[in-house]
């Protein structure tokens, strides 16, 4: 695997939101992705897709189990993303997430969120989430 795609897509990784900074160990952090890398993915092309994915999906710098997990799921470009095909509702917006109008209770007006959709994929994605989200609470405690 080429190391200049490693650096690459491990730079990318960290423009989402709560990247450590230099002083609080982001060398350590690239050096964990690094090694994932090598470990989890099979070619160039699947760690740059499964980057795309995390940029398209991870709501902050993601944990070295993250990208473990996303790599398990995530194909190469050329398979497609391994995961049910979008339906028509989650298609027009990229096939991840779905927009919906939501009201909060005790406030006025109403939210627009991002969801998964009710399709195979979309289920698909939210065990993955869910999935995601134990691993964090592991590392947490
Ligand atoms: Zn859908």
């Amino acid at each position: 695997m080429n190391t200049n795609t490693i650096r690459i897509q491990s730079k990318r990784l960290m423009r989402l939101p709560f990247a450590p900074a230099a002083d609080e160990d982001k060398a350590g952090l690239l050096q964990e992705y690094g090694r994932v890398f090598r470990d989890h993915c099979r070619s160039d092309a699947h760690v740059e897709f499964v980057v795309d994915h995390l940029m398209s999906t991870s709501q902050r710098c993601p944990a070295p189990a993250e990208i473990v997990q996303a790599a398990g799921f995530v194909q190469d470009r050329a398979a497609g993303d391994g995961l049910p095909a979008a339906c028509d509702v989650c298609s027009k917006e990229g096939g991840y997430w779905v927009s919906c109008e939501e009201r909060i209770d005790g406030r006025s007006g109403a939210y627009w969120v991002a969801r998964r959709c009710t399709c195979a994929r979309g289920r698909a994605l939210a065990e993955a989430d869910r999935r995601a989200e134990m691993d964090r609470r592991r590392e947490r405690y």
